[in-house]
């Protein structure tokens, strides 16, 4: 153990997605005490299905091998047979160019898809028992100028020190708040565009009396002027999850406005379908919210990451994978920190490397669901602008060099020290 005998201890607050796979790039570091404080007492299954792009993979394997291999085990196939191809189409149901397919993307054979339960519990496996800490809600930070140590207090009064917080506690981050100030207009997250999904998950065989059968082999965005509509198989194809996603959902005095399927009126007779399912019944419905940017992610010898720092519109899938980017950029910077005195610096080379390209993503985050109803400026229903705007964006998330993204940072972290 090169320059101290001590170990650093790194507290990871947050259990989520992005702190796990840090923790487990970090624990064989032998000079790195990790451990994690997460606020809830044991995972729960919220339903939740994330489809992992191409750079939430490669980040993986950049972390750590297990990871990869953990979210295989866990994933399941979208489709029946493991070897079918699918792909997302974006497609126009409403308006003059109804018809027209305006992206392809992700075209893939064995397309799969996590339940995040159990992503977090094929993650947490690959960690020791004593690394993590339920029930410990982080409550309030407190900082020792002198020594750069922090104390997190939690909700049940307990305490822990650490030599360095990575924040990795989601949108409603205790730690962003406290990086930026609890005054911040970046702190809250926000719906600018009065984002409202309305859900159904149901058994193929009763979705396949109304909608398409095509729908069951390719990934439909379906767009038009008053919201889009997506369909994914889940479960090897045994379930259909149905969203409808609309920017009116909240009304003018701030209460949830009714899921109307009379809005859909001109869509296509397939989208319409879709729509008539979710307004069957409509309970399953939650706001979507995104941060604007943080000028900074870090501050001496705290950081924030995932969501914490950069919660996104999930109009691009890339929340998680963005949170696994920053826990790859992290386990390269702190595979190479050996003394207290260098975590400042290695956080100032994650921030200079992470944020823009993070802050990007949500953007375009923002900007696909515009496009998706015809209401990104200089766009609008037009295919080909549609086209052309998509397939850039899918470039620049999915066809990243991540491992010149690590380099990148490890390069501002030397030319730091
Ligand atoms: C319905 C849905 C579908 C999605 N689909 C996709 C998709 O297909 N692809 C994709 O890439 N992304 C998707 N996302 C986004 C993705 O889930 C998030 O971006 C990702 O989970 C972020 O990981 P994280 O670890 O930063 O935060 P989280 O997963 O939110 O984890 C934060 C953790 O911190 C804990 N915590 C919170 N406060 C405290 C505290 N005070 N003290 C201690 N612990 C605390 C929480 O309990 C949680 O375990 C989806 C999100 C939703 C809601």
């Amino acid at each position: 153990m090169p320059h101290s005998e001590e170990r650093i201890r790194i507290a990871i607050a947050g259990g989520g997605i992005g702190g796990l796979c840090l923790a487990v790039g970090l624990m064989d570091k032998t000079n790195l005490d990790v451990h994690i404080y997460e606020g809830v007492p044991r995972y729960t299954d919220i339903g939740a299905g994330l489809a992992l792009h191409k750079n939430a993979i490669t980040a993986m394997d950049l972390i750590h091998p297990a990871i990869k291999k953990t979210y295989f085990a866990k994933a399941l196939t979208m489709a029946e047979e493991e070897d079918e191809e699918m792909v997302t189409q974006v497609v126009l149901v409403s308006g003059p160019n109804t018809g027209e397919v305006v992206a392809e993307l992700g075209k893939a054979k064995g397309r799969r898809t996590v339940a995040r339960a159990d992503l977090l519990d094929g993650l947490l496996a690959l960690l020791p028992k004593d690394r993590v800490t339920f029930g410990k809600k982080l409550d309030s930070i407190k900082e020792d100028d002198a020594s750069g140590k922090v104390t997190l207090t939690f909700k049940d009064g307990t305490t822990a020190e650490a030599d360095c917080l990575l924040g990795a506690d989601g949108v409603h981050s205790g730690t962003r708040k406290h990086l930026l100030g609890a005054d911040h207009p970046a702190v809250p997250p926000k719906n600018s565009d009065g984002w409202r999904v309305h859900s159904r998950q149901l058994p193929m065989e009763l979705a396949m009396k109304t909608i398409d059968s095509k729908w069951r082999r390719t990934v439909p965005i379906l767009c038009g002027k008053e919201g889009h509509v997506n369909m994914m198989p889940l479960h090897m194809g045994k379930t259909l999850s149905i969203i409808c996603v609309t920017r009116t959902g909240i009304a003018s005095d701030g209460s949830v406005a009714p899921f109307e399927k009379e809005r859909f009126a001109d869509y296509r007779e397939d989208a319409k379908a879709a729509v008539e399912l979710v307004a069957e019944d409509p309970h399953i419905t939650w706001e979507l919210q995104q941060h604007d940017p943080a000028p900074y992610y870090n501050r001496r010898s705290i950081a924030m990451m995932g969501d914490a720092a950069h919660a996104c519109m999930p109009f691009v899938g890339q929340g998680a994978a963005q949170a696994i980017e920053d826990a790859a950029v992290l386990t390269a910077l702190f595979r190479r920190v050996d003394s207290v005195s260098q975590i400042e610096k290695a956080l100032t080379a994650y921030d200079q490397v992470r944020r823009p390209r993070a802050q990007a993503v949500v953007t375009m985050g923002r900007d696909f669901g515009r496009l998706y109803d015809f209401a990104l400026p200089g766009v609008e229903d037009d295919p080909v602008k549609m086209k052309q705007f998509m397939g850039k964006g899918a470039a620049f998330t999915n066809n990243a060099d991540l491992e010149k993204q690590n380099q990148d940072a490890v390069d501002a972290f030397e030319a730091l020290l």
